[in-house]
């Protein structure tokens, strides 16, 4: 049980952080005091498995021994320069990463909005520079119930009303066509297209998986109609859903990957766009920047993060435990449960009710996630998790569903 002092303090730390923090989130009131591997720990004393993973940002788990130990060799070493100069660890970073990827270039900058708004200005310099569409009306088309982010151009071409809101006016050049329907992204296409902007599953939107065969029918459409293919791959990659890149599950290198969250193991914010010398080229030196991008700090964290996913073989942990987790979950039977889909682990659980009191009652049995959607319950633990940790947590569900 927890004793009375740690609930006044957690009660107190509730109270100020509603006091003085803006309300743009609504957490479920665990308040999380250290964390290691999958497990986090509260003030109140009690341990928690961790099956949110910060949005797959902690795909190689809390506190990695070797991802801190980077961060705090580099700490001491230097931090920023800036990109006015150069630092030793961006070189080496840059490579190993478009390597991993399969491409040639990398833009490295910090949140996963910044790659995001990043790849809108490169595919839009390239429509320019190399599609010959006319100055400033050039296209992107983007998928309803897509999440890039949460800056003014990205709420804008958002299809849900609550990112959207009071945030007008927005970014105009964007079109949206319904998620995993290749024949209306080839109707939407125009001369003016340079690129289609999407998600290879919709995480925010519900863990919404398309069709076998839509990336490779829009790969082909894209390649046809010279429409750079730019996938967002900030929530799916980095083995998440049992392939290092979620495109890859369906054979398809796009033209552009946007990546962010796991790419430091939640320690750092560090994200990148990773393309060609064609499109990345077309930053030239004062077309773009970012005061922390690249740094010295990211740069080792990210190469440490990178390296434990490879090493760890943590995209075929994935697939291997996603598929007996699926599996597992799929025999809990109960009249809320609509459908339990997922890819790796990368799992949504449909309810036929709100799924918000569902996630309250699995914190109280020590498993921590959080509906996404209103109606689905997104499971999505960090990729270092052992099979008996999972057989617990399927344990865990199948009591908040027999309460
Ligand atoms: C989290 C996320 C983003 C935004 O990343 P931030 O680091 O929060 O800016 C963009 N796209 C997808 C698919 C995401 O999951």
């Amino acid at each position: 049980m927890p004793d009375p002092d740690s609930r006044d303090l957690a009660e107190e730390l509730i109270a100020v952080e509603d006091r003085w923090g803006a309300h743009n989130y609504r957490p479920l009131d665990v308040i999380i005091d250290h964390a290691s591997g999958v497990w986090a720990y509260g003030v109140d004393g009690r341990r928690y498995l961790d099956c949110l993973s910060a949005y797959s940002a902690l795909n190689q788990g809390h506190c990695h021994p070797r991802i801190l130990q980077a961060l705090q060799e580099q700490a001491a070493r230097v931090t920023l320069t800036s990109r006015a100069f150069r630092n030793g660890q961006l070189p080496r970073f840059v490579e190993e990463l478009a390597r991993l990827c399969g491409m040639e270039m990398v833009l490295p900058m910090n949140t996963g909005a910044e790659a995001v708004e990043s790849a809108i200005k490169a595919v839009r310099r390239w429509g320019y520079a190399r599609k010959g569409i006319p100055h400033d009306h050039a296209q992107i088309i983007v998928c309803e119930n897509n999440f890039h982010g949460r800056t003014t151009t990205i709420s804008g071409f958002s299809s849900e009303p609550l990112y959207r809101d009071g945030f007008g006016p927005f970014t105009p050049g964007f079109v949206s066509v319904p998620f995993g329907d290749a024949e209306a992204l080839a109707e939407a296409i125009t001369p003016n297209t340079c690129a289609f902007l999407f998600e290879p599953i919709q995480c925010e939107a519900g863990i919404l998986i398309p069709p076998d065969g839509y990336l490779r029918e829009a790969a082909e459409i894209c390649s046809r109609e010279r429409v750079l293919m730019a996938a967002d791959e900030i929530q799916t990659g980095l083995g998440r859903t049992g392939c290092m890149l979620a495109c890859q599950y369906e054979g398809v290198q796009p033209d552009v990957y946007i990546l962010g969250k796991a790419l430091s193991g939640g320690v750092y914010p560090v994200s990148a766009v990773v393309s060609s010398q064609e499109i990345l080229g077309v930053f030239r030196p004062g077309s773009h920047g970012s005061t922390y991008g690249g740094n010295p700090l990211a740069c080792a964290v990210a190469r440490a993060a990178l390296r434990v996913i490879e090493e760890e073989r943590l995209a075929d942990r994935s697939a291997e435990l996603g598929a007996w987790l699926l599996y597992e979950l799929r025999k809990i039977r109960h009249p809320h449960i609509k459908e339990i889909r997922g890819r790796g682990l990368l799992i949504g659980i449909e309810l036929m009710v709100p799924a918000r009191s569902y996630c309250e009652r699995l914190k109280d049995l020590g498993l921590l996630c959080k509906e996404t959607h209103d109606y689905v319950i997104r499971l999505a633990p960090p990729l270092i998790i052992s099979q008996e940790d999972l057989a617990w947590a399927v344990g865990q569900v199948r009591r908040a569903f027999e309460e």
